[in-house]
């Protein structure tokens, strides 16, 4: 199953690359940073963009925010091999800019290929962003923590964990928002 999964990943992957998406991104990237983790996983984490380690490595969040991140999955007992996680935009922003309407515009229909290959139980949004492809009109300042469910599909807005590195102030939220994971996984699966 998980195979199976695997392979259409990395036919998708391979299909982002052939067409070409924001070529200028891709020309000054070092790679495309498709995604990484457990293709079975019941959690997607969807971040930005990747930056300047992700870049080089080719894998999403193995920065200082992604370290963050694990050190909160394991407040929760998951690992990075219990999760899957990836980024709207694929390739690097030059200087780690925000990515651009029209660069989130390309790169979704592919992220939701990439969901509908995974099947999560549960979307976790990290920041404005991401949060803005799934539940437009929302502001990220009223609604961080609290599941939403669309079409089927519940979602969960939290604050990018690079916030909380940026503003210390702000990192207890983060944490308290992150810490409310598996309660409501707990929920969603007694409610399947
Ligand atoms: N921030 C993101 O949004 N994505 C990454 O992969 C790394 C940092």
């Amino acid at each position: 199953m998980s195979d199976q999964k695997q392979t259409k990943l990395n036919q998708l992957k391979q299909a982002i690359i052939d067409a070409k998406l924001t070529p200028e991104l891709a020309a000054t990237a070092t790679q495309l940073v498709f995604g990484d983790g457990n293709p079975n996983a019941d959690l997607v984490f969807i971040g930005e963009a990747p930056g300047k380690n992700e870049d080089l490595q080719g894998i999403p969040f193995v920065g200082a925010a992604g370290k963050f991140l694990n050190e909160m999955l394991e407040m929760i007992g998951l690992d990075r091999q219990d999760i899957y996680i990836t980024n709207i935009v694929k390739y690097r922003p030059p200087n780690n800019r925000d990515p651009l309407p029209e660069e989130k515009a390309e790169f979704l229909p592919y992220l939701q290929q990439q969901l509908a290959i995974i099947k999560p139980k549960l979307i976790i949004t990290l920041g404005r962003h991401s949060m803005e492809c799934f539940l437009p009109g929302l502001k990220i300042s009223q609604c961080h923590g609290q599941a939403k469910r669309k079409a089927g599909q519940v979602y969960l807005p939290l604050f990018h964990p690079a916030a909380a590195l940026y503003n210390g102030g702000m990192r207890q939220t983060v944490i308290d928002d992150f810490m409310t994971i598996p309660a409501l996984l707990e929920i969603i699966n007694e409610t399947k």
